[in-house]
């Protein structure tokens, strides 16, 4: 195992978590279960086996490895990476792989796809993203994984397997689509960013930025910024039904212990059990 950037893990259920994200330094997650990350603020080499990513926003300490990401899978000979960007990122990103490959003399193939707030991205028959809007000083998003079943509808619930069968055979649609939201993403956001996406307060794993935690930080200063404070999540306590809440991407003027003492005298239980700080 090469152990080039910090990478920390965590399951719940059938997921794991991984990943590192400080504000300001870099971002990357990914959960392999879903062969699925989160922005690319750097890439750790074990990552590079994980096909499909999704990029919030064009900061560069959530996008900057792209191109080595797309270049160490063709040198493994991999397929082609799939990578999801806000609209007016992928002109620009286009640019800079075609200057890398000027420098490099390496090709860069992938497929740089467009995404919009309200869209949904399909992964597979059981997985789907939606895309929804977030709050930053440049444009940004966010993402909800749902798992998608087909379940009976009520009104053929109780009736026999001979009967339901008929029923399919004679042209009835007997079954609907049900979602469950398995995963939120929020990315970088103000708390309008979260407030916006209603499903991301019922997905099981919430990974949310909390970039400030000092009651002397000011709120009104930190959300022009497009980030949250831990007032913000003081606020919504009620609100979150997620079973676990990842609070990341801290401000790089706490040292871990202090991030630790203010949540935890603010949040004595950390919600339950729910709450985890990634550091
Ligand atoms: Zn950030
Ligand atoms: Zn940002």
């Amino acid at each position: 195992m090469i152990n080039n950037l910090p990478v920390k893990t965590l399951a719940h259920k059938d997921l794991t978590i991984e990943g590192y994200s400080r504000d300001a330094v870099q971002t990357y997650w990914r959960i392999p279960e879903l062969k699925l990350g989160f922005d690319l603020g750097a890439q750790p080499w074990s990552f590079m086996g994980t096909p499909t990513w999704i990029v919030s926003h064009g900061h560069m300490d959530h996008l900057v490895a792209l191109p080595v990401y797309v270049a160490r899978r063709r040198m493994m000979k991999m397929d082609p990476p799939v990578i999801y960007l806000p609209e007016g990122a992928v002109e620009p990103m286009r640019r800079i792989l075609r200057w890398f490959n000027r420098l490099d003399r390496g090709r860069l193939p992938c497929d740089l796809v467009a995404i919009h707030p309200g869209d949904e991205i399909e992964l597979s028959r059981e997985l789907m993203v939606t895309v929804s809007a977030t709050t930053h000083t440049v444009p940004s998003l966010g993402f909800v994984v749902w798992q998608r079943r087909r379940k009976l509808k009520p009104e053929y619930q109780g009736l026999p397997g001979d009967q339901i069968r008929d029923l399919r055979l004679g042209g009835a649609e007997v079954t609907a689509e049900v979602r469950l939201p398995r995963l939120a993403y929020l990315g970088d956001s103000s708390p309008a960013g979260l407030d916006a996406c209603p499903a991301m307060f019922d997905a099981q794993v919430l990974i949310m930025e909390l970039t400030f935690v000092a009651p002397s930080h000011r709120k009104d200063k930190i959300h022009k910024f497009g980030h949250m404070h831990l007032d913000d999540l003081l606020e919504r306590v009620g609100r979150f039904r997620n079973e676990l809440i990842i609070a990341s991407h801290f401000s790089t003027r706490y040292h871990p212990n202090q991030i630790r003492q203010h949540v935890e005298k603010a949040l004595p239980g950390m919600l339950d059990g729910r709450l985890h700080l990634w550091l």
